[in-house]
């Protein structure tokens, strides 16, 4: 199922398109991968459970890049 991004997730990633390196955009969607049971690795914690992946933060990320290409730098 396609999912679009909301408009949080879309008005903070154009942000981020403007303050992230591509390099640490890459790590964060490196980092935020699913893990064995299907809950995010980047996410994870001592005090609190990981959330479902794909975590917001990888949505985020994701869109980030997405806006990244779609616009290069000038
Ligand atoms: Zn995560």
């Amino acid at each position: 199922m396609a999912r679009e991004p909301s408009d949080q997730i879309r008005s903070i990633a154009e942000i981020l398109a403007v303050a992230y390196s591509a390099s640490a955009l890459r790590r964060i969607l490196l980092e935020h991968t699913a893990d064995a049971t299907g809950h995010c690795r980047g996410c994870r914690s001592p005090t609190t459970a990981a959330p479902v992946w794909p975590c917001r933060l990888w949505e985020i990320g994701k869109e980030t890049e997405r806006i990244r290409r779609s616009s290069p730098p000038k």
